[in-house]
């Protein structure tokens, strides 16, 4: 029997437009109101300067003479940078100029990002100063001449000038190419491209997501998407004060969560962001106390970090009122830790909340939160389903005849609503396995849900393994580790490393020529280790092993039996 879960939470209807039509609706702020702030520099800008300012972007990447020809509405651009001040301009630019945007991870290589520029079908690179040497170097390995490559880049720099802050000169190598103040100069929109009525539901953002499995697919994210899990969330999320309330941004704007909690959802609710290019203990506490930050989004390794450094007694993180943790697991006695040393050095009467939220980049992301009420009651839950959207939890999701999962019973979370996303990116066939024809969407997490309809995780169907939250695909790792001459097959797996609060990627693999003692096969596995390493992106690394096995185990189909490695993993692990 179908058994359909809805949500206890309530939002208004969802209108059909543009994110940048609906990021700017709001008459609730004033547009002198602080949006953005450099955390590092303090130089900020305000809500209305970021419209004039995007709106002035879009109209430069349109009209610009080298690169006009090629973005026009519907043309997907790129961004490979760090968390910036200048991120808000060229993702809401692009948007209003009606361009697809397609955010990159920046821990990427050359080979990496080749293949996200060529499946994406990118036509302009906008890269930070120090990301410009990849990109010339994915362009040159695509065969584009340097002449050409370096009108398809324009460079993010360093300098805020354009924004009030500092001047920094570009480096020299980079000179000559075009920067985004270049593209701010030449004018201004008189309003954005419109995606009104169905238009909505033409694709804004492409994240790169392996899905259930296989290697990253284009994840089409709609406008309609965004705009609403922008108002989902709304009901679930502490409620937030324009002038009181401030965010810290240090999760990378690339991976959906970022770009959707910390450059979109904290605008349409008047909260200003203070940009982090990237996570850093001491930072983060100097600019908790400095920008008195009262909520911030987190990953679990950012709590082990809170739980244990040294930082966290140097500075008055007083004003911080929510942690928000997502994109992987977190355990309940991380959290605790982290409450019992926070607490007691508290200066503010209100209580410090660790809340938990639960999502993937196909759902836009947030699915599930827990409301700010239910912090203590329900810590190790990942909330409550969001409004607007359907969850099943299915026991047998392979067949026609899937079985929904007894109350109180795991299943495979399955969801349906507004912010699933349109499909993988020209992968129809990736699409039909992840979406059923009635447009239920299947997670491949394991999930069971309490008799107050609050959810907890409890395993994984899927290969997916998650690094500090980000993505670690086991097929796109085993296919670079099968091109190596001594390796004759592979298997990667994730396990588990509690002392980081994250999984760590380990790799069992079946050597090319026999290897007859332990210190054969002891140098072996530390030369693949080091061998991946230039290969790929760091958050693949092997950090949890590379373990020399006979055969791989698979099944008469030739499936990899990821359960059986896990457990063999668990017993080597254990025995440590
Ligand atoms: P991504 O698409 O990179 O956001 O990854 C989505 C996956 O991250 C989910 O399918 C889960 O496996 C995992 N994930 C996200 N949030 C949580 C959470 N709160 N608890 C457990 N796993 C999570």
């Amino acid at each position: 029997m179908v058994k359909i879960y809805t949500s206890p939470l309530e939002c208004p209807p969802i209108p059909n437009t543009s994110v940048f039509t609906h990021l700017f609706s709001s008459t609730n702020y004033p547009s002198s109101a602080p949006a953005f702030i450099d955390a590092a520099t303090g130089t900020s800008l305000t809500r209305g300067q970021i419209k004039h300012l995007a709106l002035s972007f879009g109209y430069g990447v349109r009209n610009h003479p080298t690169t006009s020809a090629s973005a026009k509405r519907g043309d997907t651009v790129l961004i490979y940078s760090p968390n910036s001040l200048t991120w808000p301009v060229v993702l809401f630019g692009a948007v209003a100029a009606g361009l697809r945007c397609t955010l990159s991870n920046t821990a990427y290589n050359a080979r990496e990002l080749a293949f996200q520029y060529t499946d994406s079908r990118a036509k302009l690179i906008f890269s930070s100063e120090d990301g410009v040497a990849v990109v010339r170097q994915t362009l040159k390995e695509l065969g584009v001449s340097k002449a050409e490559a370096d009108k398809r880049i324009i460079v993010m720099t360093e300098s805020l000038q354009w924004a009030g802050g500092p001047s920094v000169p570009i480096k020299p190598e980079l000179a000559g190419l075009l920067t985004v103040a270049d593209l701010l100069k030449l004018g201004t929109l008189k309003h954005e491209e419109k995606f009104e009525g169905d238009l909505a539901n033409e694709t804004a953002y492409l994240c790169y997501s392996s899905g259930t499995t296989g290697k990253p697919k284009g994840v089409e994210t709609t406008h309609k998407n965004i705009i609403s899990v922008l108002m989902m969330v709304v009901p679930a999320f502490p409620p937030m004060e324009s002038g009181v309330d401030s965010m810290l941004g240090f999760l990378p704007f690339y991976h959906i969560y970022g770009a959707v909690k910390l450059l979109h959802f904290p605008f349409t609710v008047g909260a200003p962001v203070a940009i982090m290019s990237r996570f850093d203990p001491d930072q983060f506490c100097a600019y908790v106390e400095k920008y008195k930050i009262t909520i911030s989004l987190i990953v679990p390794p950012v709590l082990v970090v809170l739980a244990r450094h040294p930082a966290v007694d140097q500075y008055d993180l007083s004003s911080l009122e929510t942690l928000c943790s997502g994109a992987a697991p977190l355990g309940a006695a991380l959290s605790k830790q982290v409450l019992d040393r926070l607490t007691p050095k508290r200066k503010s009467k209100k209580t410090l909340k660790i809340l938990q939220g639960y999502g993937l980049t196909e759902t836009s992301p947030t699915t599930h939160l827990v409301p700010p009420e239910a912090a203590v009651s329900k810590i190790g839950s990942i909330g409550v389903l969001l409004p607007r959207l359907e969850a099943r939890l299915v026991v047998d999701g392979d067949g026609d005849g899937d079985i929904d999962a007894a109350e109180g019973a795991p299943g495979e979370i399955w969801i349906r609503g507004p912010s699933v996303m349109k499909g993988y990116l020209n992968n129809t066939e990736a699409t039909k396995n992840a979406i059923t024809p009635d447009q239920w969407f299947k997670t491949g997490d394991i999930a069971i849900r309490d008799k107050d309809g609050f959810y907890y995780i409890v395993d994984r169907r899927k290969e997916l393994i998650k690094y500090k939250g980000f993505q670690v695909p086991p097929a796109e790792l085993e296919s670079v580790l099968l091109t190596h001459p001594d390796i004759a097959d592979t298997a990667v797996i994730g396990v588990d490393s509690a002392k980081e609060a994250t999984e760590l990627p380990r790799a069992y693999v079946v050597p090319a020529h026999p290897l007859k003692s332990e210190a054969e096969k002891a140098a072996f596995s530390k030369n693949i280790k080091a061998w991946i390493q230039t290969k790929v992106a760091r958050h693949k690394f092997l950090r949890g092993g590379v373990v020399v096995i006979d055969a791989i185990p698979k099944s008469a189909a030739g499936k990899i039996l990821r359960r059986e490695l896990r457990d063999k993993a668990k017993e080597e692990l254990a025995g440590r």
